[in-house]
């Protein structure tokens, strides 16, 4: 039987608030280094329609990664199937902003939720207009997708990254090389950073993931991916979304995440749960610390996992 999920949140925070050794916060981004590592939010969207929050719930964050999530389902929907041509679905082993398989791989990202596969995956969301179309794009799609207008992009952040991205515009150059990204990088970053830069709170991204929990539905009513398409993002998720620790992740927690250096993490469980955790110091993977421990305490208290019977 599920237990209280109110009183788990609140047990939740309080642990969390408790808690010593919080990670560190990412510092090469440097606007993100600003943020203070104190906070801890937590918010469940539950598939019959209640939402429990608890700690910095309403505080918006950078949600980073986890807009790689987004950017693959608009991707998806743009060129379907023919996208694994030029992305790969396989755990890359490596640092989320790693290199070194590109080389051997003749340009083809290992899969969509690292940097180099997510700079591809914006690629093709550019479709040949400038920047501001892409992003327009991808902001009405997660304020739809949460059913909230007042989601935007924090300019300092975006504009931080461009100054500093250099091992991004170093990917993104090396995929040119083999063509495999096709506009001009800097409108490829352009686009790319300026998702990154989107500003979330917990609640927010719950609300934004329900479409996971629910085989592709929107809450609404309206269909925002195929059953099938739900569970192969929700499968990627599992493997590849916590870079070179997702091994890590589905051993403890055994439910689909992505991670973002901002210190959120988006997880699904299907048919259940979409639950949106933050904290921004990080573990040496770049994932948040104090939010996998969390969602471990969850799964462990809910007994939710994708490896179990419900
Ligand atoms: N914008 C970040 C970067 O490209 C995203 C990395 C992350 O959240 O893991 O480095």
């Amino acid at each position: 039987m599920t237990p209280d999920l109110s009183a788990l949140v609140d047990s939740i925070v309080a642990r969390m608030g408790a808690a010593e050794d919080r990670g560190q916060v990412a510092s090469y981004i440097p606007e993100l280094a600003k943020v203070d590592p104190a906070q801890f939010g937590i918010a469940i969207a539950t598939a019959d329609g209640r939402m429990l929050t608890g700690g910095d719930a309403d505080t918006s964050f950078s949600i980073q990664s986890i807009s790689k999530v987004f950017a693959l389902t608009l991707a998806l929907g743009k060129v379907g199937d023919q996208l694994w041509q030029r992305v790969g679905r396989e755990p890359s082993g490596n640092a989320f902003n790693s290199i070194v398989q590109l080389e051997q791989e003749h340009g083809i990202p290992r899969n969509p939720f690292i940097n180099a596969g997510a700079i591809v995956v914006a690629d093709v969301n550019l479709g040949g207009h400038q920047p501001r179309v892409a992003i327009g794009e991808m902001l009405r799609f997660v304020r739809y997708l949460s059913g909230d207008d007042s989601i935007a992009i924090n300019e300092d952040v975006a504009a931080s990254e461009t100054t500093t991205g250099f091992r991004n515009m170093a990917l993104a150059n090396y995929m040119r090389a083999f063509g495999n990204v096709r506009h001009p990088v800097d409108l490829v970053l352009g686009t790319y950073f300026h998702q990154c830069a989107i500003e979330m709170s917990c609640r927010q991204l719950a609300l934004a993931g329900r479409y996971l929990m629910l085989d592709g539905r929107h809450p609404d009513g309206g269909r925002v991916v195929s059953p099938g398409r739900a569970r192969r993002i929700n499968a990627l998720m599992l493997t590849c979304g916590h870079y070179d620790a997702s091994g890590d992740f589905a051993f403890r927690v055994g439910i689909p995440g992505k991670s973002g250096v901002g210190g959120g993490i988006l997880a699904i469980v299907p048919g259940r749960a979409a639950i949106a955790v933050w904290c921004p110091g990080l573990n040496d993977n770049g994932n948040s610390m104090l939010g996998t421990q969390a969602l471990q305490m969850l799964a462990e208290a809910t007994g939710w996992s994708v490896f179990s019977a419900p």
